[in-house]
């Protein structure tokens, strides 16, 4: 038994990919004979009550993908994530950041703290109090972790055991605003997540949500990334790749239904003719899951598909 969660950001209709992933979450909590839950990651105040969360939800409505109990909105969850915050600062574990999005680009990141690229190299982590409000004069501060370069292992679902390494992580950001990895596990925990199925593109910054969780006292969940839907230069959905959402493809003439066989297809189930999902999650066996993203659109429906470009 593992419940799951899809948490969609509500900042544009969705692709073939999320409904995917979607689907596979559905199937992921319900092969175990568990629940779904519905999380709306509305943390971007241009986000919350958008006109894209209706749509959304219709889509996946429209996949048979289905949610059992209360949805969890982030935007109501301020007050939670700034509690955490205090736990981690009042523990030492947070220190204030100054660093632009540049500077951190532009820094490089010791090689002995055995840091993946594009890690923070911890320029503002042993800054002195003068400096930090000299800093503070000029910019906001970010809240960034310290967590010493911890090695995080795992195993994942799809792609086995895994290795990460932790860089200082940003837990809240110069605007005030929670980051989505404190928000995310603070709301999987709230939620009583045993399992995340998400895309692959997230894999990497797996680790720290998991040492985050340790360090504030929450329940361990295991993960599963799924292989992504990319275009047909292998890059992921992009507008470029023509009809990628229900609205599109429907309008170049390609059906929901459609577009659901192909998805369920695609992670190595037998569509049939609509059979349900509930169906489909008796036969479902993550051992037998795709490995390799799915190409879009695939050749069955590429003429419709490019024609609406
Ligand atoms: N809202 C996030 C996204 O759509 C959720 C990521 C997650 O599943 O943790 O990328």
């Amino acid at each position: 038994m593992a419940t799951g969660r899809y948490a969609p950001s509500p900042s544009a209709d969705l692709h073939v990919g999320n409904l995917r992933t979607a689907i596979a979450a559905w199937l992921f909590a319900h092969a175990s004979g568990s629940a779904l839950r519905l999380r709306i990651d509305d943390l971007d105040p241009g986000t919350r009550r958008s006109v894209h969360e209706p749509r959304q939800l219709a889509d996946l409505d429209a996949m048979g993908v289905t949610f059992d109990g209360p949805r969890l909105r982030q935007s109501d969850r301020l007050a939670a994530y700034e509690h955490a915050l205090g736990d981690l600062e009042r523990a030492g574990l947070v220190y204030p950041c100054f660093c632009s999005r540049r500077e951190v680009r532009e820094a490089t990141v010791a090689a002995h703290d055995h840091l993946p690229e594009g890690a923070y190299p911890g320029t503002c982590r042993d800054l002195s109090r003068g400096e930090r409000s000299s800093r503070a004069r000029n910019r906001p501060a970010a809240l960034r972790v310290r967590a010493d370069a911890a090695a995080i292992e795992f195993v994942d679902a799809v792609h086995g055991p895994t290795l990460g390494t932790v860089d200082d992580f940003v837990v809240r950001r110069n605007d005030g605003v929670a980051s989505y990895n404190l928000a995310t596990v603070l709301d999987d925990a709230h939620q009583g997540i045993e399992q995340v199925v998400r895309g692959d593109d997230l894999l990497a910054g797996t680790a720290r949500q998991i040492w985050l969780g340790r360090q504030l006292g929450l329940p361990p969940v295991a993960h599963a990334h799924v292989p992504l839907v990319v275009g047909r230069d292998g890059r992921r959905l992009a507008k470029r790749d023509g009809a990628v959402t229900l609205g599109q493809l429907a309008e170049a003439g390609v059906d929901p239904r459609r577009v659901r066989h192909l998805l369920v297809a695609s992670l190595g189930l037998e569509p049939g003719a609509d059979r349900p999902l509930d169906v489909l999650a008796g036969e479902f066996d993550p051992a037998e899951l795709p490995r390799a993203p799915l190409v879009w659109p695939p050749a069955e429906i590429q003429k419709n598909a490019s024609d609406s470009e």
